[in-house]
This record gives structure tokens, C-alpha cells and sequence, in this order.
């Protein structure tokens, strides 16, 4: 799906979640009045079945639209189509009941005490049910329009001189609620429109600010938040981790060699070789610079550690990376430095004295791994272990 595709379905997702949710205060709203209408009017003693039977209805097409609204948001999301569809059915059936009844009641002799109120009812449902879901093309012209026709028709059918001005207010009525709520629906579909774009620009913004684009790896800003917060959890939890810098052998050559471009494609199939090596929670892999990965281990000894540094020299050893301009081989040097957080460590020793093993590693001949040891007391940066990966 494309993103437009996908843009437009969240929008839909969203109206029909929000439709729901501006329908609830009119859920029971025509009930309560219905029932009090007749109740102050006598109808419960004259016209039972007439009271209770409307009221049964109304509270059922009430209970549908609160019944959609007690749906969690996700449900809604997923089925949005379906529950849009029943939100509609309810809320044009009320209208339309409401809309009916008004015209019947006005033509009963025995309701006329009910025929002010009614009329009033559903005059201002019909205006503020409309306003209220305008987000929605089809409700927004067909609620008005279910609870005024009913009436308006009734009085094409009983042609008169009063009758005659009630339906031209009616014509009136429903192009005036039209002509109103039309800005509602294009204000509220303009502000989802243009909240959705500025999130995806947010998304899109950060994920630009951590990601390297030549790699896709995550960059040095990314990697440094990433530790800040995974040296705390350690330090809480007295964990070890492990940071390991990882900087191809004189790639300046291959460069020089083989071209800028040919470099380029090194460095992606060099990241693409390291992502296999940090996919646990916690860890954290990026492009710190130039030819320069660094890796975060979350809980991982120094030990650990060499063990995966082993492995990586060796896979750069039997890589063989294809470029326009030739195949390249590749080889790399490797830092590593381990500490179990204490008060007075610091997640910068952390990355320091891994940087200073990568450079005993780069003095001792390259393609090679160097250990910092760590402990609780800070080393003396001679005090490198020398483990050399042998050919
Ligand atoms: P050493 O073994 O000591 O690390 O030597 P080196 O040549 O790898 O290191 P040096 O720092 O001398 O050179 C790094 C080179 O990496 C120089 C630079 O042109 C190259 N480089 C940095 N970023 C990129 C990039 O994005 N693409 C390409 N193709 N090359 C890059
Ligand atoms: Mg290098
Ligand atoms: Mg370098």
C-alpha cells in the first residue's frame, strides 16, 4: 500500500473513532426528552403504549451508538468501516424515528399538547446533531434531512395556507443546516489532514537526525542517547556491558584505489555484516563516524566480548565486497572495553578506553582486537590486554 493509501485509511480510521466519540452526548439525549415530554403532558396515563414503545426504541438506537463507543480505539481502527456503518444506522435511525413521530404527533388531535415541544425537539436535534457529526459527508446531510423530511412531506400532503409557510421554513431549515455545517466537516478534515502530515514530518525528522544515510545504521547522537539510558538500567541493575569500536584497515587506500564510490558500498556491506551482531534489547549498533562503527553490548562481559570480536574480524577475513570497480577485501580493528557501572565510572570512560584499545589494536599491525580491562578500580590505559586474533 502506498502512502497516500495508508495516510487516507488512517484518516478514515480516525474520523469514524472520532465520530463515535461526538455522538455519545446525543446517545439517550432524544430518549430523556421523549420521556419527559410525555411525562409532564399525561401521556403515561392516556397513551401508554404510545410513551413506552417510542422510548423502547429510542433507547436502542441509543444504546447502539454507546455500545460502539465503549469499543476500545483499536477496535474501532481495525474495523472502522463496519463500526462507521452502524454509527450511521443508529444515529439516521433516531433521526428519522424523531422525524416521524413529530410528523404524526402534529396531525393527532389527542397529542396536541405534545405538538410544540416535539417540533422544537426536532428542530434543534436536527441543527445540533448535524453540527455535531459533520465530520461525516453522509450523516452530516442526512440527519437533518431524516428529521425534518418526514415532516415537510406530511405537509405536501395536507396542502394549506399555514401549512404552505412550514414547509418552505423546512426547505429553509435543512439548506440552512447544510450551508453550516459544511466549514465543520472541511475545517475538521483539514486539521486531521494536516496533524497526520506534520506527525509523518515528525517521524520523518527524527528518524533523518539518528539515522546515517549512506549505512541506515543509527549515527552517533542516536548511539549516545542509547547509552546514557542502558548505562543507567546497568548501574541499577549492576550489570556488565560492553563497547566495542570497530574501524576498517586503511580504507583510505581502498578509496584511493578502488574509488569513493566503491568505498561507499564497503561501508554498506560492512554495516550490513555488523547488524547481525547487536539485535539483542539493549544493544545498540551505529556509523560513528567516517569508517568507524561502534557497538553496545547490554549486559555482556569483556570476555563475551572478544568472543563476538573474534567472530566479526573473521567474517571481514572471508568477505569479499563486489563493486563496479573490482572485488574488495576487507579487514578491520577492534576496541573493546567492559565495565560493570560504578559511582565513579562514567559512560564516557566507557567509549574513551574502548577508543584506546581500537588504537593499540591499529599500533599492533591491525586486524586485530584489543581489550581495555575494566574493574572497579580505573586501569592505567598500558594495562591493555594484548589478545591478537591468529590467522
Ligand atoms: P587506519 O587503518 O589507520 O584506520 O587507516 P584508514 O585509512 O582506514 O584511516 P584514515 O583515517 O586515514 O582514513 C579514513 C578514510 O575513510 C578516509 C575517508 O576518505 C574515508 N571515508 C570516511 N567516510 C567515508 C564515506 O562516507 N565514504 C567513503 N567512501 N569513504 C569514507
Ligand atoms: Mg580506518
Ligand atoms: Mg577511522
Amino acid at each position: 500500500m502506498n502512502n497516500s493509501a495508508t495516510l487516507l485509511r488512517d484518516l478514515k480510521q480516525q474520523s469514524v473513532a472520532d465520530l463515535i466519540k461526538r455522538g455519545r452526548s446525543g446517545s439517550f439525549v432524544y430518549a430523556i426528552l421523549w420521556a419527559v415530554i410525555c411525562f409532564f403532558n399525561g401521556i403515561q396515563y392516556s397513551h401508554p403504549e404510545m410513551l413506552y414503545g417510542n422510548l423502547a426504541l429510542l433507547i436502542l438506537s441509543g444504546s447502539g451508538r454507546l455500545a460502539l463507543d465503549s469499543l476500545t480505539p483499536e477496535f474501532v481502527g481495525r474495523h472502522h468501516k463496519i463500526c462507521g456503518r452502524l454509527f450511521g444506522v443508529c444515529a439516521l435511525s433516531q433521526a428519522l424515528h424523531l422525524g416521524v413521530l413529530a410528523s404524526y404527533i402534529y396531525y393527532q388531535p389527542e397529542f396536541q399538547s405534545l405538538v410544540f415541544p416535539i417540533l422544537l425537539v426536532a428542530a434543534g436535534a436536527a441543527g445540533a446533531g448535524a453540527a455535531s457529526l459533520a465530520i461525516d459527508k453522509l450523516v452530516r446531510l442526512l440527519f437533518p434531512i431524516l428529521m425534518v423530511g418526514p415532516f415537510f412531506i406530511s405537509l405536501t400532503f395536507h396542502p394549506s395556507g399555514p401549512n404552505f409557510i412550514l414547509a418552505c421554513v423546512c426547505i429553509i431549515f435543512i439548506f440552512y443546516i447544510d450551508a453550516a455545517t459544511k466549514n465543520i466537516y472541511t475545517d475538521y478534515w483539514a486539521a486531521i489532514l494536516n496533524s497526520a502530515l506534520l506527525s509523518e514530518q515528525a517521524i520523518e525528522l527524527k528518524h533523518l537526525s539518528t539515522t546515517d544515510p549512506l549505512t541506515q545504521l543509527h549515527n552517533r547522537l542516536h548511539f549516545n542517547n542509547h547509552l546514557d539510558k542502558e548505562w543507567q538500567r546497568a548501574y541499577r541493575n549492576q550489570e556488565p556491558v560492553t563497547a566495542m569500536f570497530i574501524d576498517l584497515d586503511f580504507f583510505k587506500l581502498i578509496n584511493d584505489k578502488f574509488g569513493h564510490d566503491a568505498g561507499d558500498i564497503c561501508l554498506q556491506q560492512s554495516a550490513a555484516l555488523l547488524k547481525k551482531y547487536a539485535q539483542r534489547a539493549g544493544d545498540a549498533l551505529a556509523r560513528y563516524g567516517g569508517e568507524e562503527f561502534v557497538v553496545f553490548f547490554s549486559d555482556t562481559q569483556a570476555g563475551d566480548g572478544e568472543k563476538i570480536a573474534e567472530k566479526i574480524i573473521n567474517e571481514f577475513r572471508s568477505l569479499k565486497v563486489q563493486t563496479p570497480h573490482g572485488e574488495i577485501e576487507l579487514r578491520c580493528s577492534i576496541g573493546i572495553c567492559s565495565y560493570v557501572p560504578n559511582g565513579s565510572t562514567k559512560q564516557t570512560d566507557l567509549l574513551i578506553h574502548a577508543d584506546k584499545a581500537l588504537y593499540e589494536a591499529k599500533r599492533n599491525g591491525r586486524d586485530c582486537y584489543r581489550v581495555f580491562e575494566s574493574g572497579a578500580k580505573p586501569l592505567h590505559p598500558f594495562q591493555i590486554v594484548t589478545n591478537q586474533v591468529q590467522n
